[in-house]
């Protein structure tokens, strides 16, 4: 496993210019799915002028429901490649099978594997083949143990860059989406040598609920966080429930700051 005493001083994971585990707070934010080019670009342009180190958005989506919105798929990818042109800002998107990552690797700059693929080992060993950063998100009813277990498949495979993203997981309360893990992320930072990133926006479901659990994370020692943001949540094709308005986000990522700061 990833165990800290391999490495005491702790990966430092690049995506891009960003360096996420040499202490600093990095956020990666965007839509939970890219829709439209226009849709794309706005939000893009938003989250890249309240400072984030990377743009987020699915062109793959694996959905609940076969009839809910799949993503634009290597279209989607076209675009995020042409929003990476535009803001400068690294892209980390999803891949959901095994025969995507050679061609999702060559235009992402840090693939995702998402929660309901994080035990597909074929993929994993894939992911870990690609040559580029990964986040590994931790699945919704799978252990701490098992998300290093995970993880030291992609490590095996030869990548030690990756991340180990906390995004909630399955408790018997319903009054959020899934439970962020909060001392999930503490237990990562001690026992594992890999940045840890925190997901608050997949974990609550509740716009309002991002900014304090984003705070805490970082309170806690998350290393990056993942936040979704969508100019028009309401028409959103997907996850818009969750998604944060950009005036929200800017002032999150002011509190961000002053915290980081110690003010
Ligand atoms: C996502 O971040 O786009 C996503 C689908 O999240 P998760 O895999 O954590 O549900």
């Amino acid at each position: 496993l990833p165990d800290r005493a391999l490495r005491p001083e702790g990966t430092v994971v690049r995506i891009g210019p960003a360096t996420i585990g040499d202490g600093t707070i990095n956020v990666f934010a965007g839509p939970c799915a890219v829709e439209t080019r226009e849709q794309l670009f706005a939000s893009a342009d938003a989250v890249a002028q309240c400072g984030v180190v990377g743009l987020r958005g699915g062109a793959f989506k694996p959905r609940t429901s076969p009839y809910s919105f799949q993503g634009l798929r290597w279209d989607g990818l076209d675009l995020l490649a042409e929003a990476r042109e535009r803001t400068g800002l690294p892209i980390v998107t999803e891949v959901v099978q095994p025969d995507h990552v050679e061609r999702v690797a060559a235009t992402a700059d840090a693939l995702q594997i998402g929660a309901r693929n994080m035990q597909n080992f074929s993929l994993l060993t894939a992911a870990g083949q690609a040559g580029i950063p990964v986040v590994l998100k931790r699945g919704f009813g799978v252990t701490i143990d098992e998300t290093l277990g995970a993880a030291e498949y992609l490590l095996n495979a030869g990548n030690d860059q990756v991340v180990i993203c906390e995004r909630g997981i399955r408790t018997f309360e319903t009054a959020t989406r899934f439970t962020l893990d909060l001392s999930a992320v503490a237990v990562f930072k001690q026992r594992s040598h890999l940045p840890v990133m925190v997901d608050p926006s997949h974990a609550a479901g509740i716009p309002s609920l991002v900014e304090p659990l984003t705070l805490a994370a970082a309170a806690v020692g998350a290393d990056a966080l993942l936040i979704d943001v969508h100019i028009r949540p309401e028409q959103a094709l997907c996850d818009g429930k969750q998604a944060m308005l950009p005036t929200d986000f800017a002032q999150l990522m002011g509190k961000l700051e002053m915290l980081a700061m110690g003010i």
